[in-house]
């Protein structure tokens, strides 16, 4: 179907009464322009985490049945999309909500993290033709036994993406409570801007930055070449980032600018591991039960060693610290003098990818730190990325050294 907009609206946007009402009304003013929409929604404020617990207090000691969990959170998208279509039906705009059965959503049996396998629009096309704005429960699916899945936690991003695939959308709105996708931390970096554009691939290395998107919805947009706008509920006069291949008509390409965003992460820690042996294997031994403990480690430094014996590094988020530090201690099948774990730290990226075989933006980056006077503890990279890690106490004067630096600020 040609000419169909599908907009999506987060759990923020619709957290009470009033917010749903504005909402409405958006979406009503709205038709008049496009009269094809669709409209995928998130559960109202936290009812999604709210569920959760209560499934937690009752499961007891076990975990939530799988199956049952998804059931059962399910309902909070359920709930925003029948009173979205109720209140724009009271401004006297037809509209209908579908459950993700209903819209045609199949996925496969992951609960809790399904996978989308196809959309059958069909239901939505006739409900379009019939005049309806259409409003889909965003965050769910049907397995083939006709069992109600959840696609991960924050995935109605991924099923208003998926939808745009499917329908062929000229375009996919996001909504969310700011103003777009950021150059930096606007807490952090009072100079950050709203970018106008980002490649998908520079969207996924910024999860952080203001819209924390679905990272699977990036790839699926990708993927399908749906052009995503993200714009503000609350502010109407901010553009938004739109995140597609290439930039958009009028929007600056910026060809000039390698670096597009200065991401930072204020929560890391660091494990120390010192004289280990040097063997083939230490380093899988490691990190297999840190893996299986469901630990992600960032980034990974190996000294060189002296006289057979190695030193290791790496990083996880602060909240995983000495759970970390605890598997290495107890489940590792590596010899070594000690382990540390050390807080305090906190990551700090320059993403871009104006950066691709294109030498000394490596060196721009630790210059800029040192004049800053911020001593890099930890660095790594991708094609795409550059991180450091420093010292939590640092991150301010680097993330707004580096934001400056690489021209990032709005008047330059
Ligand atoms: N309500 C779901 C969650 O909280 C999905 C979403 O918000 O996108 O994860
Ligand atoms: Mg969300």
């Amino acid at each position: 179907m040609t000419g169909v907009v599908v907009q999506k609206f987060g759990g923020s946007s619709l957290a009470n009464e009033s917010l749903i009402r504005n909402v409405a009304r958006f979406i009503r003013d709205r038709r008049q322009r496009d009269n094809a929409l669709v409209v995928a929604v998130s559960a109202m404020g936290d009812t999604t985490d709210e569920l959760l617990a209560l499934a937690q207090r009752l499961a007891g000691e076990t975990q939530p049945h799988a199956r049952e969990s998804d059931a059962l959170i399910s309902t909070g998208e359920l709930v925003s999309a029948s009173l979205m279509a109720i209140t724009l039906r009271g401004l006297g705009v037809p509209a209908i909500s579908l459950s993700g059965r209903q819209a045609g959503i199949r996925t496969d049996t992951t609960h809790g993290a399904a996978r989308i396998a196809q959309i059958q629009t069909d239901r939505i096309v006739e409900e379009i033709g019939n005049g309806n704005v259409v409003i889909v429960a965003g965050f769910q699916g049907l397995t083939p036994t006709d069992d109600t899945t959840t696609l991960g936690r924050g995935a109605s991003d991924l099923t208003a993406v998926a939808l745009a695939a499917a329908l062929s959308a000229s375009v996919c709105e996001v909504y969310t409570d700011v103003d777009g996708i950021f150059t930096a931390d606007p807490n952090l970096v009072p100079s950050a801007r709203v970018l106008a554009h980002i490649g998908y691939e520079e969207m996924l290395e910024m999860a952080s930055l203001g819209a924390k998107m679905n990272p699977r919805s990036i790839e699926v947009a990708a993927a399908n070449d749906v052009t995503l706008r993200i714009l503000s509920s609350f502010n109407h006069d901010s553009e938004g980032t739109t995140i597609s291949s290439s930039p958009p008509e009028g929007v600056d390409m910026e060809i000039n600018r390698p670096v597009t965003a200065v991401t930072t992460d204020r929560n890391i820690g660091r494990i120390v591991l010192r004289g280990m042996s040097d063997r083939p294997g230490v380093a899988a031994a490691v990190m297999k039960p840190l893996a299986e403990a469901g630990i992600s480690v960032d980034v990974i430094v190996q000294n060189v060693s002296r006289e057979g014996s190695a030193s290791m590094s790496f990083t996880v988020s602060a909240a995983n610290l000495t759970h970390a530090a605890d598997v290495v201690r107890e489940r590792s099948d590596v010899q070594y003098d000690d382990v540390i774990a050390e807080g305090g730290f906190a990551k700090v990226s320059i993403v871009g990818t104006g950066m691709v075989n294109a030498p000394g933006y490596a060196a721009q980056m630790f210059k800029a730190l040192a004049d800053a006077n911020v001593n890099i503890e930890m660095i790594t990279t991708s094609e795409i990325r550059i991180t450091c890690i420093v010292k939590q106490t640092d991150l301010s004067a680097a993330a707004n050294a580096l934001h400056e630096s690489f021209g990032l600020a709005a008047n330059q």
